[in-house]
């Protein structure tokens, strides 16, 4: 049996801080593994408008790996990834499908599904960083991840504009 004192020795998360620290490494993995993984699917892609749009996110989401790195300064902690387990599922779900043959737009398709999976992963991420920045008064964490979150917004919003003429293609192909 454990008292309260005795499990408080080995406890890592003591406070909301500890949390965010966590909880921070684990996006800059996210981050950081989109950054090797949006190229592969801009390549695999056909619509020029859906490769145009990957390709620009790719260069904000590398921006959005330095803002994560920024975001560490008020946690007096240096900026050191945490393997993201939920994002290198979905990228391994995305790889899968890249591998298999598919009627060009079908392939178009199913790219923005496997992205929309990985920016509303992004999107809650940061809602809940975002959130616990302001109880923490993290003021410049809070500026940094609410640019991060104001363009996976955009992104996903774009996504979904550009399937409404994939999806409309890919019903009539085969
Ligand atoms: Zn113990
Ligand atoms: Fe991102
Ligand atoms: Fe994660
Ligand atoms: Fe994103």
């Amino acid at each position: 049996m454990h008292s309260i004192s005795d499990w408080r020795i080995h406890v890592t998360m003591k406070t909301l801080a500890d949390a965010f620290h966590d909880e921070l490494r684990d996006m800059l993995s996210a981050e950081k593994q989109l950054v090797k993984t949006l190229p592969k699917m801009v390549k695999k892609a056909t619509c020029e408008k859906l490769t145009t749009a990957l390709e620009e996110h790719l260069s904000e989401t590398e921006k959005q790996v330095e803002r994560v790195e920024k975001a560490f300064g008020e946690t007096g902690r240096s900026p050191r990834a945490k393997t993201c387990e939920a994002m290198k599922g979905l990228i391994t779900e995305a790889e899968d499908m890249l591998k298999r043959e598919a009627e060009p737009s079908v392939r178009d398709a199913l790219i923005i599904a496997c992205a929309q999976k990985m920016e509303h992963y992004e999107i809650a991420t940061y809602g809940t960083l975002c959130t616990w920045a302001e109880s923490l008064g993290y003021d410049n964490a809070l500026q940094l991840l609410k640019q991060n979150i104001n363009e996976e917004e955009t992104a996903d919003e774009k996504l979904s504009e550009l399937a409404k003429t994939i999806n409309k293609n890919a019903m009539t192909t085969g």
